[in-house]
């Protein structure tokens, strides 16, 4: 079972991973976590990564793919994994489609959740945090009891510049855009399958076991 899992930001993939990991004894492999893992454990290609975020750089494909290479490799994988967050570009596809040769492993599925631009937009601009104590709330999922007003201290709550609707809308757009090659190539292949994100919690996991299970058979 080893399995892609894309989505934009907002579509609820975390809760949908750590559902799918504790269902499916899968390790999720999310790229964040696997740079931090190699970065502390001092692995050779984990210093180089660290040498170009300590920049500010973007990681070099090669270093990005080596490292995950690594943890692919490990023990855990055996049995599968839901590797999260990368790749997100073609070629980095192909690379990991060669990393993944040479260790007799493939891509069996990519669970694609969707869920439509414009509801992505009130859920990714909804948060709201407290000037006072920087207690975070949202406005759809987690409203203060009175609107504006921190229910902890009674501080004036606010909207971070990174959650207004501008610059989130230009970050979706990117994230689209540079999705949509990448969903072509896995279309192509024939391993391209798309979840309705936009359902309840529930719903939505029984959508993706289905096609798991599929991929089981
Ligand atoms: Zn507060």
């Amino acid at each position: 079972m080893q399995i892609l899992f894309m989505g934009l930001p907002g579509a609820g993939k975390g809760t949908q991973a750590e559902r799918i990991v504790r269902e499916f004894g899968i390790p999720h492999i999310s790229t964040g976590d696997m740079f931090r893992a190699a970065v502390s454990e001092g692995t050779p290609l984990g210093l180089q990564a660290k040498q170009y975020m300590d920049q500010g750089l973007l990681v070099p494909d090669d270093v990005t793919i080596g490292i995950v290479k690594e943890r692919l490799s490990k023990e855990d994988c055996d049995a599968g994994f839901l590797l999260d967050g990368f790749p997100r570009t073609v070629p980095q596809a192909q690379a990991l489609d060669d990393v993944l040769s040479e260790l007799e492993k493939k891509i069996d599925s990519v669970i694609h959740l969707h869920v439509d631009r414009s509801l992505l937009l009130p859920r990714l601009t909804g948060r709201r945090v407290c000037r006072s104590c920087g207690s975070a709330y949202h406005v759809i999922f987690n409203p203060p009891k009175q609107e504006g007003i921190c229910d902890k201290c009674g501080g004036e709550l606010f909207q971070r510049p990174d959650d207004h609707e501008d610059t989130v809308a230009t970050r979706l757009d990117v994230n689209i855009k540079q999705m949509e090659p990448l969903l072509a190539y896995y279309r192509e292949k024939g391993v391209l399958h798309t979840v309705d994100g936009d359902a309840p919690i529930d719903v939505v996991f029984q959508q993706i076991s289905k096609v798991l299970r599929g991929a089981l058979e």
